[in-house]
């Protein structure tokens, strides 16, 4: 069978290739984000609670009420933003399927969309379902900083959307207020719907903070927040997502949610009833955990011979590899999953056009979403590995 058009730019997800490469190699797998812990005992005891008693039907299309009115309390409580659980907030099947049934329900065909490169893979890929362009503008590094002056240029009266993801995937940059500011006021300016990807809202370093765009003055009515339980509760295979939005912007996403999921598995989203009533406590001792995971990884990679920054948000670092080898980003993965025995991510593949990143970057993703002892595990393997790999011919 001939592949349709809209899906030709698209193959298997780096995640899943890279995921496979290092089960091939026994790596340790730094690469996919997803903790090698589960979150609390108690949100899984209220799961297996909900399939032992009776929430084992369709559950509403837009998520059990009492986990949507968990949702607007929470959102309430932690940035002071009102929606109404039941006409504007939606629970999805993770945060993917709230961005795809974002774009799906706001845009059609020639419609254009407008994000940040480097980018997570999924904003193209839906925006290629609705048949729309995805424009992008660089967040250059070493901070990640970018001109307003590129996002103007690229908004046409065609431009719909602007994805925003913060704190952002894979870089760990974390947009300030006054990023914040300046793309609130674009998208006033151009008539442009916010679609804020947040899923890392509480993978925060200090100093840091977590602003919602959703916040800033004028934007609650343009904007769908998108977050999830995932990545907040280490339970990254329940794919139980969230949005909020105006109730005009919701009726449009549901649409899409309803003819294609219908709704999310029902007892999971029970179980996540019992995450959201988890106190201070449970919120304090997830961010002097991950502190210190950061804090390991940071120091084994430096120690190894990478440069990296310390991410402000997320549970990535981007590390420039250049000292060790100057090869493209694809090769030197792929070379440390087989033959040291680490995997990570080249990050040219969260780029348009990966092959002119190949060129230009030298940077790889590790995921920090690890116990301890996976990433002293990894800090072994780069000691005793790094230089037999670098002795081989043509290597060094
Ligand atoms: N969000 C995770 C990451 O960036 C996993 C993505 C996926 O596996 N689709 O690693």
């Amino acid at each position: 069978m001939m592949l349709v058009s809209r899906w030709q730019a698209f193959s298997s997800s780096i995640f899943s290739k890279m995921s496979q490469l290092a089960a091939a190699h026994q790596a340790v797998n730094l690469a996919q984000g997803f903790p090698d812990f589960d979150g609390p005992a108690v949100i899984k005891e209220a799961a297996i609670a909900a399939i032992r008693g009776s929430f084992n039907q369709y559950a509403p299309s837009t998520g059990l009420g009492e986990l949507r009115r968990q949702l607007a309390a929470r959102q309430a409580e932690q940035y002071g933003l009102q929606y109404d659980a039941a006409s504007e907030v939606t629970v999805f099947s993770g945060a993917t399927e709230a961005i795809f049934c974002s774009i799906m329900g706001l845009c059609g065909p020639g419609d254009e969309v407008l994000t940040f490169e480097p980018f997570f893979d999924c904003y193209p890929a839906a925006t290629a379902m609705a048949g729309a362009v995805l424009k992008t503008v660089p967040l250059r590094g070493p901070d990640w900083s970018f001109e307003l002056d590129d996002l103007k240029a690229a908004v046409t009266d065609r431009t719909r959307i602007l994805i925003l993801n913060s704190p952002h995937n894979p870089t760990g940059k974390v947009f300030s207020r006054s990023d914040l500011l300046s793309l609130a006021q674009l998208a006033q300016e151009k008539n442009l719907v916010v679609i804020t990807d947040e899923v890392y809202e509480e993978l925060i370093f200090t100093p840091a903070r977590h602003l919602p765009i959703a916040r800033l003055e004028g934007m609650r009515d343009r904007t769908i927040t998108i977050s999830s339980t995932a990545k907040t509760f280490s339970m990254t295979g329940w794919k139980v997502g969230f949005a909020f939005a105006d109730r005009k912007l919701s009726e449009l996403i549901r649409i899409p949610h309803q003819y294609t999921v219908f709704c999310s598995a029902t007892p999971l989203q029970a179980g996540m009833v019992a995450a959201l009533k988890l106190g201070q406590e449970y919120y304090v001792d997830f961010r002097e955990q991950y502190t210190r995971r950061r804090d390991k990884l940071l120091a084994i990679l430096r120690q190894h011979g990478f440069t990296c920054k310390a991410p402000e948000g997320t549970y990535f670092i981007t590390a420039d590899y250049r000292q060790i080898r100057d090869v493209p980003d694809m090769e030197f993965a792929a070379w440390m999953t087989e033959k040291v025995g680490v995997a990570c991510l080249p990050v040219s593949t969260f780029y348009a056009d990966a092959a002119a990143a190949q060129e230009s970057l030298r940077l790889v993703r590790f995921a920090f979403c690890k116990e301890i002892g996976t990433l002293e595990e990894a800090g072994r393997r780069l000691a005793e590995r790094l230089p037999q790999a670098l002795a081989e011919p043509g290597k060094a």
